[in-house]
């Protein structure tokens, strides 16, 4: 029932009515962390393109399933719902930014968390600086300060899509001069290469992929949240010790790891950009032992969790004469 519709509802006792506020808001348990759906632009200075490596982020036109929408109907209710919002949204003791939300006719305000929450980049032109003399910084507008003041955004995430995979370039920079999200993800990557960045973290999200617990690997334990799905840190490659093999379940993480595998590849050509870079035998050819650059090295995956196929139980295939469950391959 929509508030406006429960005529006796100002009639009841001031402290009922917070209660029944305070009960209704979804408010960010500690370690719930937020999903937002942002467009990003270079940042300008009064019209003319400035030599500036900032982008600037504002919440995706027409986006229904930010985290940061969920609390919508408490935030326009009316002042006493605002009221309490406000009071309430804080309660982790985190830095918080208020993003603008574009509202029937009226413009509201939802806190956002710009060091803890992912914000996926789904962007209408893929625009980014041309300039990689310094890191990238994606930034957000804070409307709680007085005056103008943005706050560096830490973790980004791109939706991985299968259609990545087709008729990607045989080269990394015509990859990179894409207007697409594999493009703008290749620049990204390229930047904090450049600049020795470990910021901002990339997430690739995978929405329909399935996925199991890595027994090598300590299960999922942050919980991310969009408007109405959670998404869990997953490896991107499944080793069963049970089966003694890979699995690729539905396939789509290993689309996922062959979009990857191919950046990696077509990023090879781009070690010699770096100012540090120093040739070395071991690039001249493959039998070198220094591990090979990888430009996407360090990029990391969240799965939704309602795919997760349980663990392998039964039978393995090496388990017909013996169980050698315990029995360890050692890698
Ligand atoms: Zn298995
Ligand atoms: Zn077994």
């Amino acid at each position: 029932m929509a508030a406006s519709s429960f005529h006796p509802f100002p009639r009841l006792p001031t402290e009922l009515r917070l209660q029944i506020w305070i009960g209704a808001c979804v408010f960010d348990q500690p370690d719930d962390y937020g999903i937002h759906y942002i467009d990003v632009e270079p940042s300008f200075t009064q019209g003319i393109p400035s030599p500036s490596c900032t982008l600037i982020a504002r919440l995706a036109d027409g986006d229904k399933n930010s985290a940061c929408l969920r609390d919508g109907g408490l935030w326009t209710a009316c002042k006493e719902s605002r009221d309490i919002m406000i009071r309430y949204s804080s309660v982790g003791g985190r830095d918080f930014v208020r993003i603008n939300i574009r509202g029937n006719g009226k413009d509201w305000h939802s806190p956002v968390h710009p060091t803890h929450d992912i914000f996926c980049i789904k962007s209408k032109t893929w625009n980014s600086p041309d300039n990689h003399s310094e890191g990238w910084q994606i930034q957000i507008p804070d409307l709680n300060a007085q005056g103008l003041r943005t706050t560096n955004i830490r973790h980004i995430a791109f939706e991985f899509d299968e259609s990545w995979n087709k008729d990607l370039p045989k080269c990394y920079y015509d990859l990179m001069s894409e207007t697409s999200a594999r493009g703008f993800l290749s620049r990204l990557l390229y930047n904090r290469f450049l600049n020795n960045s470990t910021t901002p973290q990339i997430w690739i999200i995978v929405k329909n992929g399935q996925w199991t617990v890595d027994l090598h690997q300590p299960g999922p334990t942050t919980s991310l949240n969009d408007y109405d799905t959670n998404y869990v840190p997953v490896s991107s490659y499944f080793s069963c010790r049970h089966c003694r093999r890979t699995h690729d379940f539905d396939g789509v993480f290993q689309s996922v790891r062959s979009f990857t595998y191919d950046l990696g590849d077509l990023g090879v050509a781009c070690e010699k950009d770096h100012r540090n870079y120093k040739p070395t035998y071991d690039d001249v050819g493959d039998w070198g032992f220094e591990e090979q650059f990888n430009i996407a090295s360090d990029l990391e995956f969240l799965a939704h969790r309602d795919m997760q196929i349980d663990l392998c139980t039964g039978r393995g295939p090496d388990e017909d004469e013996e169980d050698s469950d315990d029995f360890d391959l050692g890698f």
